[in-house]
């Protein structure tokens, strides 16, 4: 199953949440999610089934949706992420966060070195970033506690990078990262817990899909 290629703004109105998919767009009035809070297509201003009531089924896979498309992997790549994060010890659901946390794309993102998971994928897949000094263009790439991410000294300056940076300087950072905003790069201190990922999902339900 490929990844999805359409509007971005039309999965956050599908999911009736804001999944901050454009960067710095998703913090101004421009949020089609504010403009528009009605699911889109030919019924979603009737309320596209949004007002029935909701199966467990549904309500774990729409959960499932929700979370692949804020870290925007598509289905075969998330179903795999979990089988890995579901023989690993401890809670299966914290488990599934923490790996998609501890992806390349999503560091440099929380790293404030891109405005959005998008547009850090785009940056890795380019070569702009190196792990521990050396050039990384795998998404997907695991990142451990104690590694250095950075973006190359060469492609420090590039604009998509210096905007995202200013912006990032505003919010507060992760506190098991560690960011050099000057130099561009940051450490992995340590694995986040779950109460450390700024994340309003309810993964228990993303469990309760997969287990069936
Ligand atoms: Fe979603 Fe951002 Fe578009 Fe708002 S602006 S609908 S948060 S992608």
């Amino acid at each position: 199953m490929s990844r999805y290629a359409g509007p971005a703004c039309r999965l956050c109105r599908r999911e009736g949440t804001k999944l901050f998919l454009k960067g710095t767009r998703c913090l101004t009035e421009k949020c089609a999610v504010d403009r528009r809070g009605y699911a889109p297509g030919q019924h979603g201003q009737s309320g596209g089934g949004r007002g029935r009531k909701t199966s467990e089924y549904a309500k774990q896979l729409r959960e499932k949706q929700k979370v692949k498309r804020i870290y925007g992997l598509n289905e075969r790549q998330f179903r795999n992420l979990f089988e890995v994060a579901s023989h690993e010890p401890g809670v299966k659901g914290t488990n599934l966060l923490i790996a998609l946390e501890t992806r390349l794309d999503n560091i440099v993102y929380r790293m404030g070195f891109a405005a959005s998971r998008r547009a850090a994928r785009q940056l890795v897949r380019h070569g702009h970033v190196q792990v521990n000094g050396e050039r990384v263009d795998i998404p997907s790439y695991k990142v451990i506690p104690g590694q250095e991410v950075g973006v190359e000294p060469a492609s420090r300056e590039i604009v998509p990078v210096k905007m995202a940076q200013e912006s990032a300087a505003r919010g507060a950072p992760m506190s098991w990262l560690s960011v050099d905003t000057e130099k561009a790069a940051g450490r992995l201190v340590e694995l986040p817990t779950r109460e450390t990922i700024p994340l309003n999902a309810q993964e228990q339900l993303i469990v309760e899909l997969y287990s069936k």
